[in-house]
């Protein structure tokens, strides 16, 4: 995976603007959605799966507002689209911080025009594999009191990490760093079916990463802090607003996440 690059490289498909294709986004180029298109052949439901997972940010970071975070560390945080999580808190409470770091290029650029009005909010141009780094920067600095309890957020993002990258350690030095009472946050590709090896194939022979890990290998990032109800779940069955059918298809179960408190 590359690190941080001024570059925007339109030759490759890069995460943040493959996943703006599966939003329905603009901020794509042709070799992106080349790539999705390979997805689809795989997993037809692809762009709902997108669409579980913003619906489960919205979820979560409102979960997050009614346990008392008022502070967000957004890691991974994806191009500008609709409901960001600082439009979601600062709705619900309009003194909340937000900082997002994510290391694509177009992400500071779209990022720093959605945000020049408010001061409550920064975007980071860096590598979240980096903690020591991202919890020393001038804005994470500014914006989040780390007296005071945090939502970490690891949504989307933590399969883009390989295991050989360490992403338990990476999970663990960012909750370090926060007091009791903060929140983890993660949804995850999930190795649920045959479909879903198969497009872990394709991640990570097209994208470069793209790690499907089991349920349990997901439920074991949260070791050492609480899971809150009901656990790590398929995303529409986690504190679903509306009826969850009672089959989920393999769109509904591509991903899984959860919610846990640093006890
Ligand atoms: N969190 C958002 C969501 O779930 O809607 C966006 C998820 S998007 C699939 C993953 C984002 O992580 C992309 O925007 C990508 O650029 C970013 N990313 C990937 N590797 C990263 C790294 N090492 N450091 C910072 N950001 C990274």
């Amino acid at each position: 995976m590359a690190g941080t690059s001024d570059e925007i490289d339109t030759t490759r498909p890069s995460i943040a603007r493959a996943y703006d294709v599966v939003l329905r986004g603009k901020d794509n180029f042709e070799v992106d959605r080349a790539f999705v298109a390979e997805i689809v052949k795989v997993v037809p439901e692809i762009y709902d799966v997108a669409t579980y997972n913003r619906q489960m940010l919205g979820r979560g970071v409102r979960f997050l507002i009614e346990q008392g975070i008022t502070q967000f560390l957004d890691l991974g945080s994806g191009l500008p689209t609709v409901e960001n999580t600082h439009q979601v808190a600062q709705r619900a409470n309009p003194d909340a911080r937000v900082v997002y770091v994510d290391n694509d290029p177009m992400v500071r650029a779209q990022g720093k025009a959605l945000l020049a009005e408010n001061e409550h909010t920064a975007v980071v141009t860096s590598d979240l594999r980096d903690p020591a780094a991202i919890l020393g920067d001038e804005a994470v600095k500014r914006l989040v009191d780390l007296g005071r309890p945090v939502g970490v957020l690891l949504v989307g993002i933590l399969h883009h990490l390989h295991d050989d990258e360490d992403p338990q350690g990476i999970v663990d030095a960012y909750m370090a760093a926060v007091p009791s009472g903060s929140h983890l946050f993660i949804t995850h590709f999930c190795a649920s079916s045959q479909e879903s090896r198969e497009a872990e194939q394709k991640y990570l022979a097209l994208l470069g990463t793209g790690r499907f890990r089991t349920v349990a290998e997901i439920t074991s990032f949260f070791d050492g802090y609480e899971l809150v109800e009901p656990g790590v779940v398929p995303l529409p069955a986690w504190r679903p607003e509306t009826a969850v059918p009672e089959e989920l298809t393999v769109g509904q179960r591509l991903m899984f996440g959860g919610i846990a408190r640093k006890p």
